[in-house]
């Protein structure tokens, strides 16, 4: 706690609609009167040693603090220009990514009750970013896997399906036809399962998860999936997209000192600065941060206030659910629900 008795939390604002999101969820978190004050940090990437890095007072700010809520960064595409969300996630050492999907109550899709978790490595994988042109034409990428990250991502999905009472966990692979890299994935978490015997651990094939997560999500609802990072991207839009899209999914980036918590979605670039943006994913990532702060009865007041306005009809919902309401005009709702 800092002097006012608050807890200090790194916000990044993040670009497009991170702007208006953020400002929905200060506004909320000061009408609930949450014991947060936040810092917030630039994190505009700077040129070190030819190097793309953060600032390093966001740096700073962020080990000093270590709970961060970010909104999405733009990444240009293919102007070698290094992700500043892979960069964050590096810096930090924020190996595991952590995506509750649940269905909302009072928001119709195809699917009801579903209520999925994946767990994405974070660091590696296809996106370690080791990629060269072998002669002009021909383009190679490599894909990384190592024991270490492997072993740290599959022992988190091992905790943290035992802490919420789901003891199940699915390794998501490919080793069938990347038999060295998933082959190691795999074989890491055949080992580590004999540390906890009280988890039981299935394996399933990429391609048959896809097909089945969208014919029947209720399958996964009693189990924690983990896998390598490219999949763990991927496989997250899909269970966004069976609750109602990617307004609504948030994640924590979970490190051993630091945890930084955002939305899955991007900038939005086609919406941002038109107050169509809606804020639930960021608040509920917001929720999930205050959760692994044990700050629960915020969290669950928020939480509560959100799905109460999403579910109170079309006029109080963002353009992406179907509704008509500005994101100001939500965020007065969530406010009038607390
Ligand atoms: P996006 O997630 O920004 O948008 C995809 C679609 O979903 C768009 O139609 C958008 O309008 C809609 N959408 C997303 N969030 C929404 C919200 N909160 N409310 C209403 N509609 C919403 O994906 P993109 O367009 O592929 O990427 C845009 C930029 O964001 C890129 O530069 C990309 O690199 C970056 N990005 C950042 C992150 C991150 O910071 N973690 C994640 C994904 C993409």
């Amino acid at each position: 706690k800092n002097a006012n008795g608050k807890y200090t939390v790194t916000l990044i604002e993040g670009d497009g609609i991170g702007i208006e999101i953020s400002e929905a969820v200060k506004q909320i978190y000061s009408a609930a009167n949450v014991p947060v004050d936040w810092e917030p940090v630039d994190v505009t990437p700077i040129l070190v040693n030819g190097k793309t890095t953060i600032p390093q007072a966001a740096i700073e700010s962020v080990n000093k603090n270590l709970v961060a809520l970010k909104g999405p960064l733009a990444t240009p595409v293919g102007k070698g220009h290094v992700s500043l969300n892979l960069t964050l996630r590096r810096t930090f050492n924020l190996f595991a990514n952590v995506r509750p999907c649940k269905s909302i109550v009072g928001y119709e899709t195809p699917y009801e009750n579903v209520n999925t978790v994946l767990i994405r490595e974070n660091t590696e994988g296809e996106y370690s970013g080791i990629e060269h042109t072998i002669v002009p034409g021909v383009v190679q990428s490599i894909k990384l896997i190592t024991r270490k990250a492997s072993e740290r991502v599959i022992r988190y999905a091992f905790e943290y399906a035992r802490s919420i009472n789901k003891p199940h966990i699915l390794v998501v692979h490919k080793a069938s036809i990347m038999k060295l890299s998933d082959g190691l994935f795999v074989k890491v978490a055949e080992d580590l399962a004999k540390e906890y015997p009280d988890v039981k651990v299935s394996f399933e094939i990429l391609d048959n998860t896809s097909l089945k997560l969208c014919t029947d999500p209720s399958d996964y609802k009693d189990l924690v999936m983990v896998m390598p990072n490219l999949y763990g991207d991927i496989m997250s839009d899909l269970s966004s997209g069976l609750i109602g899209g990617l307004g609504l999914t948030p994640s924590g980036n979970m490190g051993d000192n630091v945890s930084i918590f955002e939305a899955v979605h991007g900038s939005a670039p086609d919406i941002a600065g038109k107050g169509l943006a809606n804020p639930t994913a960021l608040l509920l990532s917001s929720c999930m941060m205050l959760r692994h702060m044990s700050l629960n009865e915020y969290a669950d007041k928020i939480e509560g206030a959100v799905l109460k306005t999403i579910a109170s009809g079309p006029e109080n919902r963002t353009k992406d659910l179907k509704g008509s309401a500005s994101t100001s005009h939500f965020t007065e709702q969530v406010i009038s629900h607390l």
